[in-house]
């Protein structure tokens, strides 16, 4: 369903008396998608401290959902010779510019600079689609990961498979493990890759439903490449919760997700042969569970080092608003209008 931003700015939503739990918003008699305010209350204590000035900015494109973004993914395994004519005569534009450090030939990502989202494709039986609907940044933990052609690879939280679909743009690994615990999401995932990856390939993919934290013990040493795509708070999704009292447990058991964090990245590091590398990415801003998940890995693995990648974020900050200060191991993607990308954190690791 496609949301609509709040007909009153928030702060006069919320001098107009509404309920604490939720700011209600209707625009000619519908009911339109609803900010949680416990969630916000919540986010504007946290992100002010550890954001500062910028909080306001990102907050304000968070809670406008008509400002946000779509960018595409195009399927490097299905042909449509109009589509990126028809992407151009629309205003898009390629995302990512020539010199960054890894960028495949077949990894083809337009967006634009307005909000709106191009329609999403429906599924018809025997034909893949051409294209992935998506925020661009979560295409930055795939860049960092540098894939490349017969390589091991791990995708330890998988569904719904945006990022897996990104990969097999980006090269033609030896062995693709994709992982999802939860059973619905991982069905999900198979539709994913159903719909996008050819028959021949999709043959060489291997879909678990295990805990990614026991997969380093099942599989140890075994990967060149491991993305641990976390489960974690989802600023975006969690702004927006429909139900106060799940919200507030959700809130209340956030200090769990870095616990979950750290033990999935243990398991990563188990499972990445010596000399190869991670990626951990986020969808949140808090930095309980971005860098402060990293530097406790960072501080009690011995056999883990952190990798650079600020070359790629200096190659994509044209299109990309970036936290400063953090090292160069790591980024952390700003939502902002016109560059409603994000969040998105990204750190590498590479194994010893
Ligand atoms: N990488 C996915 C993509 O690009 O489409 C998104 C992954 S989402 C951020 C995190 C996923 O981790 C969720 O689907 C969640 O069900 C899954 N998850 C949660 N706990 C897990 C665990 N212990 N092991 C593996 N996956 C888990």
């Amino acid at each position: 369903m496609r949301l609509r931003a709040p007909l009153l700015p928030l702060r006069a939503a919320a001098a107009a008396g509404r309920p604490p739990g939720q700011l209600e918003n209707k625009t000619k008699g519908r009911l339109q998608k609803q900010i949680c305010g416990v969630v916000l209350d919540h986010f504007e204590k946290q992100y002010t401290a550890e954001l500062g000035s910028a909080w306001s900015s990102v907050r304000d494109v968070l809670t406008s959902p008509l400002c946000w973004q779509h960018a595409l993914l195009l399927n490097r395994f299905s042909q449509s010779p109009d589509l990126e004519r028809s992407l151009s005569e629309q205003g898009y534009h390629p995302a990512f510019p020539g010199a960054l450090p890894y960028l495949p030939a077949g990894l083809k990502c337009y967006l634009r600079r307005s909000p709106g989202r191009f329609p999403a494709q429906k599924h018809q039986a025997g034909r893949l689609k051409d294209y992935y609907l998506l925020n661009a940044a979560s295409l930055l933990p795939v860049l960092a990961l540098e894939v490349g052609d017969g390589e091991a690879v791990l995708d330890l939280c998988a569904a719904p498979g945006g990022k897996a679909v990104a990969i097999l743009q980006c090269a033609c690994p030896g062995q693709f493990h994709c992982n999802e615990y939860d059973g619905l999401r991982s069905r999900w995932l198979e539709q994913t890759m159903e719909s996008f990856i050819p028959e021949p390939l999709l043959n060489l993919i291997m879909v678990s439903k295990l805990d990614g934290r026991e997969i380093g013990d099942l599989k140890p040493e075994l990967y060149d490449k491991v993305l641990v795509d976390a489960p974690c708070s989802n600023d975006r999704s969690w702004l927006f919760s429909s139900d106060t009292h799940q919200a507030t447990l959700r809130l209340m058991r956030r200090k769990e997700l870095s616990w979950l964090q750290f033990q999935l990245l243990r398991s990563a590091i188990k499972a990445l042969r010596p000399g190869g590398s991670l990626v951990y990415s986020t969808c949140t801003l808090s930095k309980a569970e971005n860098s402060d998940v990293i530097n406790l890995i960072l501080g009690s693995c011995s056999n883990v080092v952190p990798v650079d990648i600020s070359a790629m974020a200096k190659a994509v900050s044209q299109e990309f608003t970036f936290l400063g200060g953090l090292h160069q191991h790591e980024l952390l993607v700003l939502p902002e209008r016109g560059r409603a990308w994000g969040p998105m954190y990204v750190a590498k690791l590479k194994k010893i």
